[in-house]
């Protein structure tokens, strides 16, 4: 079960809920990433298991990726762990997935992979313990903004009850994912939104947060973009991370009015239409002015 950079809840909840799943039925199962586990998602049940990789260790027969859209975003470890014989299954919900697998299932309409593979376990009639209800109700519930964006469907919430009564309890997942802020957070919280900035004619808003405001785990932990995406009128929101050595790390959201994906693929990115990011290189006022412009030319194209 090999796992994107930075690891989300979707790619976590999903390696771990089949993971789990495949265990049950006699598969040997090994869990890893070119990351770790934030801290924020230590909750899932078996992400203790969960290894960082820098250099893969052997190949594998089978490997299974979900919520992966290409193999750069495994930082090379797929093309060092697999063989010409290896079976590779891409399990995503990435509209711009470029089906590397040897068995590639996409479907862009799946809110989250969550989704995908909660259908998958019950097609192959393979049991949802607690545990794997937990991982595959917190992946679903992270790439739905905590079912509040345009992802949401009737599928979503069909699933997300079917996980409930399998054992995931939401109040547990959203005490674990939102009310465990170390204490310094709300004064961190404070010190970065007074940096929102919102255009003239109120289409954009972003953040631009420099290097060393506030300490990584407080920046990696907090979906800072939902603050400039909240603002009334927004049709695109972004945040833009300074990482230090020249390195600005950029999400757009959306909220169907233009495809930030396609400003994303700008700049080398991708992701949703309404959720995507990029790498930018530069100082973070550079990487602003760039990523704003191309916001700019997609809201006039729109237009
Ligand atoms: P994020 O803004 O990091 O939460 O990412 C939002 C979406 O954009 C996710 O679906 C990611 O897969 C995608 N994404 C973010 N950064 C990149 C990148 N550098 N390259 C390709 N896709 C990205
Ligand atoms: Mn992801
Ligand atoms: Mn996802």
């Amino acid at each position: 079960m090999l796992g994107h950079v930075h690891p989300d809840g979707d790619v976590l909840g999903t390696l771990l809920g089949l993971g789990l799943a495949m265990e049950a039925a006699g598969w040997s199962v090994t869990l890893a990433g070119p990351h770790a586990v934030p801290e924020s998602l230590a909750f899932l049940p078996g992400s203790e298991r969960w290894q960082v990789w820098k250099q893969a260790p052997r190949t594998y027969d089978m490997i299974v990726l979900t919520d992966c859209p290409n193999d750069e975003r495994t930082e090379g470890l797929l093309a060092a762990t697999r063989t010409p014989n290896s079976a590779v299954l891409n399990v995503d919900h990435h509209p711009d997935n470029r089906r590397y697998g040897t068995l590639d299932w996409i479907d862009p309409t799946a809110a989250a992979t969550g989704e995908m593979v909660y259908d998958l376990i019950r097609a192959l009639d393979l049991p949802v313990t607690p545990a794997i209800a937990i991982n595959l109700f917190t992946a679903i519930h992270t790439d739905t903004g905590s079912f509040r964006y345009s992802n949401t469907t009737a599928r979503t919430f069909r699933i997300a009850s079917e996980l409930t009564a399998f054992g995931a309890e939401p109040a547990l997942v959203s005490d674990w994912l939102y009310q465990r802020r170390p204490a310094d957070a709300l004064r961190m919280l404070g010190e970065v939104l007074r940096r929102v900035r919102v255009s003239a004619d109120g289409d954009v808003a972003w953040l631009a947060v420099p290097h060393g405001l506030a300490t990584d785990a407080f920046v990696s932990a907090e979906d800072l973009v939902t603050y400039p995406r909240s603002i009334g009128g927004v049709k695109v929101a972004v945040l833009l991370r300074e990482e230090g050595s020249g390195i600005v790390k950029v999400s757009l959201r959306g909220k169907d009015e233009v495809p930030v994906n396609r400003i994303a693929h700008r700049f080398g990115g991708g992701g949703h239409e309404n959720a995507a990011g990029c790498t930018v290189r530069g100082t973070l006022d550079e990487a602003t002015a760039a990523v704003l412009a191309a916001v700019g030319l997609a809201l006039e194209a729109k237009a």
